[in-house]
């Protein structure tokens, strides 16, 4: 008669880690990030399949006006108006494959892209590091676009929506239809010589 169900494992993980999740001290405006079933579907739906360079374009709402902190992914993670939180769909997509975001950390994008939100592409770093990368990349696409930053992931979102509707999901064509977007507000455009 004796209980033996203590430490089965569960598709969640061991109850001491969700006792010690709910009893963790937040930071000062650090949330937990909802991951039910319904949410995680209604998140990958709204991400494109991989592209040819290895990102994962977002297809939801952008951040923004524009401003150079613009053109981020923007996710209401959570089941209902009430309890759900908004987030950058980024964040979101670091969450689902390792956790939480460390404590003062910050997430960076490797690939220097606001709207993709590959994984591979994403990294946590310091304030420090993130402060060494607007000294050692200060130009990146992204802030130099004519269209600025938030008008520039609008137009790869359409571009890359405008591909999926055609019914090509193949990565070569998702990365063909994101890189026109680009150049059309590349500043250098006329004095690149097309290949
Ligand atoms: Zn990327």
């Amino acid at each position: 008669m004796e209980a033996v169900a203590d430490d089965e494992p569960t598709l969640f993980g061991a109850l001491p880690s969700c006792t010690r999740s709910a009893n963790r001290r937040l930071g000062v405006g650090e949330v937990e990030l909802p991951v039910d079933g319904a949410t995680v579907a209604r998140f990958v739906a709204k991400c494109a399949p991989v592209d040819d360079q290895g990102h994962r374009w977002w297809l939801g709402a952008i951040d923004g006006g524009a401003d150079r902190s613009g053109g981020y992914g923007r996710f209401q993670a959570g089941p209902g108006r009430h309890t759900s939180v908004i987030t950058t769909a980024h964040r979101y997509a670091w969450t689902l494959a390792h956790g939480p975001v460390p404590p003062g950390l910050v997430l960076r994008h490797r690939c220097d892209e606001p709207l993709c939100t590959a994984d591979a592409d994403l990294e946590v770093g310091t304030f420090a590091d993130n402060r060494w990368d607007t000294v050692a990349r200060p130009y990146r696409a992204a802030d130099l676009d004519l269209r600025g930053s938030a008008g520039r992931s609008r137009a790869i979102r359409e571009a890359v929506l405008a591909v999926l509707a055609r019914g090509d999901a193949s990565p070569g064509a998702i990365g063909a239809a994101a890189r026109a977007a680009m150049l059309a507000g590349d500043p250098n455009r006329d004095q690149l010589t097309l290949l």
